[in-house]
């Protein structure tokens, strides 16, 4: 089977399964375990933020970066594909008490101007109060597009002087950054919080890492105990992220090459299908003949290639560290074959 559901389905390596077994551990509720402060030190220093806070989920570390900073009866504002509002299970409106609006992208890429224009000032009485924008980077459901830095400089300079936080949805930030050869800690300086996420393309098993300045981080690591997110000898997991900062970072770069030649396959194919150029990061989103979306992933699925499906018509493929250039090449000639055949 040829995996392109997630990113997410990735096995833990040898060499990460054994700095995990090595890992040396103490109880993190007490702040004693010494691997995940050393993995909450090390995202906060890549990103440029001065603290880190290590939690179960991308989910988890979305909504306290959110909630940290967004007190109850203000608002998000959000894209209207945006994870935190479509795939989170409400979480930032039933445990944090904060409602949302969005504004509406027409590609996926982010327009710093298209948000600001829906901020409420802060301490408005007629309106509900703007108090946090997220963005996310890359945008998942648009199939993996990348903000643009200078958008995002935009974005920070403008929510500085009205008094509104800058959150971003960095699930796949680091595919991000090796797409656009962007530095890291550049983030540190367009936002106040970032969550990271270890388990997509970075391949670890488990864990996210929000990260953001020590006042708001301290009030997150807070929020993180009454949500229940308070764990002990833990460092076993933060070592596997670790290990993925260390070795999965810069191989990115290849998954972003297998999805574009996975997209030349099939626009070659089924030129209705997909555009090549949008393919920046892991991502291929296919829009195929109406409500054919389930017809192919089972063909698909019986020649040894797994897709997710995002609609009626739509499916989504995402390649990772465990799908090889050969594997890429044999999906890419499966599911073209499949999409010839409907038209
Ligand atoms: C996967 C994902 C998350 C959440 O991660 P979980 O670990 O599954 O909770 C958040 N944002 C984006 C954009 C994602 O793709």
């Amino acid at each position: 089977m040829i995996d392109l559901r997630s990113d997410t389905v990735t096995q833990p390596s040898d060499g990460m399964r054994q700095a995990m077994a090595q890992a040396a551990v103490g109880d993190d509720v007490y702040g004693e375990d010494p691997t995940v402060n050393a993995l909450e030190e090390r995202t906060a220093q890549l990103l440029g933020m001065q603290a880190g806070l290590f939690c179960p989920t991308g989910s988890m570390a979305n909504l306290l970066g959110v909630e940290a900073q967004t007190p109850p009866g203000t608002e998000v504002l959000a894209e209207s594909r945006a994870h935190i509002l479509r795939a989170e299970s409400g979480a930032h409106g039933a445990l944090a008490g904060v409602t949302s609006r969005t504004w509406v992208s027409h590609d996926g890429s982010f327009n710093a101007a298209q948000a600001l224009s829906l901020v409420s000032p802060p301490g408005a009485t007629m309106l509900t109060p703007t108090a946090t924008i997220s963005v996310e980077n890359t945008a998942n459901f648009w199939g993996g597009t990348v903000a643009d830095p200078a958008e995002l400089t935009t974005l920070r300079q403008e929510t500085a002087r009205a008094g509104v936080r800058v959150h971003i949805d960095g699930a796949r930030l680091a595919n991000a950054w090796v797409a656009r050869g962007t530095a890291p800690e550049f983030f540190g300086q367009v936002a106040d919080t970032i969550s990271l996420c270890l388990s997509k393309g970075l391949g670890a098993p488990v864990g996210s890492v929000l990260v953001g300045d020590t006042e708001t981080i301290a009030a997150a690591r807070l929020l993180r105990k009454r949500h229940g997110g308070g764990m002990r000898q833990v460092g076993i997991l933060a070592a596997a992220g670790l290990f993925a900062l260390e070795n999965n970072v810069e191989r990115l770069a290849d998954d972003h090459e297998h999805a574009k030649a996975i997209a030349r396959t099939l626009a070659f194919a089924a030129p209705s299908s997909v555009d090549p150029a949008a393919v920046e990061t892991n991502i291929v989103v296919l829009e195929l003949p109406t409500g054919t979306a389930s017809e192919v992933s089972a063909r698909a699925a019986q020649a040894g290639v797994r897709v997710s499906q995002l609609g009626p018509s739509t499916l989504r493929l995402v390649t990772h560290l465990d799908v090889n250039e050969s594997q890429a090449t044999t999906a890419a000639d499966v599911l073209a074959g499949i999409l010839s055949s409907l038209t």
